[in-house]
Protein backbone atom coordinates (compact mmCIF):
# COMPACT_ATOMS: atom_id res chain seq x y z
CA UNK A 1 0.00 0.00 0.00
CA UNK A 2 1.08 3.44 -0.75
CA UNK A 3 -0.14 6.52 0.72
CA UNK A 4 0.29 10.13 -0.26
CA UNK A 5 0.35 13.53 2.10
CA UNK A 6 -2.20 16.10 1.13
CA UNK A 7 1.16 18.15 0.48
CA UNK A 8 2.94 15.89 -1.62
CA UNK A 9 -0.18 15.44 -3.36
CA UNK A 10 -1.07 18.72 -4.53
CA UNK A 11 2.32 19.00 -5.46
CA UNK A 12 2.03 16.17 -7.93
CA UNK A 13 -1.53 17.24 -9.68
CA UNK A 14 -0.40 20.63 -9.88
CA UNK A 15 2.49 19.74 -11.97
CA UNK A 16 0.82 16.86 -13.92
CA UNK A 17 -1.64 19.55 -14.66
CA UNK A 18 0.61 22.46 -15.61
CA UNK A 19 2.17 19.84 -17.87
CA UNK A 20 -0.80 18.87 -19.64
CA UNK A 21 -0.68 18.11 -22.86
CA UNK A 22 2.62 16.43 -22.17
CA UNK A 23 3.17 13.81 -19.58
CA UNK A 24 4.69 15.12 -16.86
CA UNK A 25 7.08 13.17 -14.29
CA UNK A 26 8.59 13.47 -10.88
CA UNK A 27 9.65 11.53 -8.25
CA UNK A 28 7.93 10.45 -4.48
CA UNK A 29 9.85 11.05 -1.42
CA UNK A 30 8.79 9.50 1.93
CA UNK A 31 9.23 6.46 4.26
CA UNK A 32 8.62 2.85 4.49
CA UNK A 33 6.81 1.04 7.67
CA UNK A 34 8.83 -1.07 9.77
CA UNK A 35 6.86 -2.47 12.39
CA UNK A 36 3.94 -5.38 12.81
CA UNK A 37 1.51 -3.01 11.97
CA UNK A 38 3.10 -0.69 9.07
CA UNK A 39 5.40 -3.23 8.08
CA UNK A 40 6.05 -2.40 4.13
CA UNK A 41 3.71 0.86 4.16
CA UNK A 42 4.69 3.39 1.97
CA UNK A 43 4.06 6.58 2.92
CA UNK A 44 5.24 9.81 0.38
CA UNK A 45 5.38 13.02 2.29
CA UNK A 46 7.48 14.67 -0.60
CA UNK A 47 7.03 15.04 -4.32
CA UNK A 48 9.73 16.26 -6.81
CA UNK A 49 8.77 17.53 -9.98
CA UNK A 50 11.63 16.71 -12.51
CA UNK A 51 11.79 17.82 -15.90
CA UNK A 52 10.55 15.47 -18.70
CA UNK A 53 13.93 14.70 -20.57
CA UNK A 54 12.49 12.90 -23.57
CA UNK A 55 13.54 14.46 -26.74
CA UNK A 56 10.69 13.59 -29.00
CA UNK A 57 6.75 14.12 -28.38
CA UNK A 58 5.87 14.27 -25.04
CA UNK A 59 2.32 13.93 -25.09
CA UNK A 60 2.65 9.41 -24.12
CA UNK A 61 5.92 9.65 -23.43
CA UNK A 62 8.71 10.52 -20.42
CA UNK A 63 12.36 10.13 -19.73
CA UNK A 64 14.11 10.91 -16.69
CA UNK A 65 17.57 11.92 -16.49
CA UNK A 66 19.74 9.40 -14.43
CA UNK A 67 21.13 12.52 -12.51
CA UNK A 68 18.02 13.95 -12.02
CA UNK A 69 16.74 10.88 -10.41
CA UNK A 70 20.13 10.97 -8.21
CA UNK A 71 19.62 14.04 -7.08
CA UNK A 72 16.16 13.43 -5.96
CA UNK A 73 17.97 10.30 -4.24
CA UNK A 74 20.28 12.82 -1.97
CA UNK A 75 17.38 15.46 -1.71
CA UNK A 76 15.80 12.46 0.43
CA UNK A 77 18.46 11.12 2.71
CA UNK A 78 19.60 14.97 3.40
CA UNK A 79 15.93 14.81 4.67
CA UNK A 80 15.96 11.52 6.44
CA UNK A 81 13.76 10.12 3.43
CA UNK A 82 13.87 7.60 1.06
CA UNK A 83 13.06 7.62 -2.95
CA UNK A 84 10.05 5.48 -2.89
CA UNK A 85 8.70 5.72 -6.37
CA UNK A 86 8.55 8.08 -9.99
CA UNK A 87 5.08 9.57 -10.45
CA UNK A 88 4.28 10.71 -14.41
CA UNK A 89 0.93 12.00 -15.78
CA UNK A 90 -1.15 10.39 -18.52
CA UNK A 91 -2.80 13.24 -20.83
CA UNK A 92 -6.53 12.41 -22.10
CA UNK A 93 -5.14 8.53 -20.85
CA UNK A 94 -6.10 6.08 -18.36
CA UNK A 95 -4.02 5.31 -15.47
CA UNK A 96 -2.56 2.03 -16.68
CA UNK A 97 1.18 1.17 -17.07
CA UNK A 98 2.27 0.91 -20.45
CA UNK A 99 4.58 -1.65 -22.10
CA UNK A 100 6.84 1.11 -22.39
CA UNK A 101 6.60 2.22 -18.36
CA UNK A 102 6.91 -1.28 -17.73
CA UNK A 103 10.17 -1.30 -19.74
CA UNK A 104 11.69 1.95 -18.51
CA UNK A 105 10.62 0.85 -14.70
CA UNK A 106 12.64 -0.48 -12.02
CA UNK A 107 11.38 -3.50 -9.57
CA UNK A 108 12.47 -1.36 -6.11
CA UNK A 109 9.69 1.61 -6.56
CA UNK A 110 6.51 1.99 -6.51
CA UNK A 111 4.94 3.57 -10.03
CA UNK A 112 2.40 6.28 -9.57
CA UNK A 113 0.40 7.23 -12.86
CA UNK A 114 -2.18 10.33 -13.08
CA UNK A 115 -4.50 10.33 -15.67
CA UNK A 116 -5.38 14.12 -16.48
CA UNK A 117 -8.16 14.92 -18.76
CA UNK A 118 -8.74 18.04 -20.59
CA UNK A 119 -6.11 19.14 -18.20
CA UNK A 120 -7.61 18.25 -14.97
CA UNK A 121 -6.47 15.25 -12.57
CA UNK A 122 -9.08 12.21 -13.02
CA UNK A 123 -8.09 9.30 -11.57
CA UNK A 124 -4.50 7.79 -10.58
CA UNK A 125 -3.20 4.28 -9.81
CA UNK A 126 -0.07 2.82 -8.32
CA UNK A 127 2.40 -0.08 -9.89
CA UNK A 128 4.80 -2.37 -8.61
CA UNK A 129 7.16 -3.77 -12.13
CA UNK A 130 8.25 -7.22 -11.16
CA UNK A 131 12.24 -8.28 -11.17
CA UNK A 132 12.30 -9.22 -14.83
CA UNK A 133 10.13 -5.90 -15.81
CA UNK A 134 7.53 -8.27 -17.57
CA UNK A 135 4.46 -7.29 -15.85
CA UNK A 136 3.66 -5.05 -13.10
CA UNK A 137 1.07 -5.69 -10.47
CA UNK A 138 -1.22 -2.89 -9.64
CA UNK A 139 -0.64 -1.64 -5.61
CA UNK A 140 -3.11 -0.01 -3.42
CA UNK A 141 -3.07 3.47 -3.45
CA UNK A 142 -4.29 6.26 -1.16
CA UNK A 143 -4.55 9.44 -2.21
CA UNK A 144 -6.25 12.37 -0.31
CA UNK A 145 -10.34 12.93 -1.17
CA UNK A 146 -9.44 9.47 -2.69
ZN1 LIG B 1 3.03 5.95 -18.84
Amino acid sequence: MIKIDPHAWDTMVAHAEAKYPNECCGAMLGSIGIGRIDDGQKLVSQAVPIENAYAGAQGARYELRPEDLLEADRRARAAGLDLIGIFHSHPDCDAYFSKTDLENSCPWYSFVVLSVKGGKFDHAASFLPNPDQTAAEKEELIWPKS
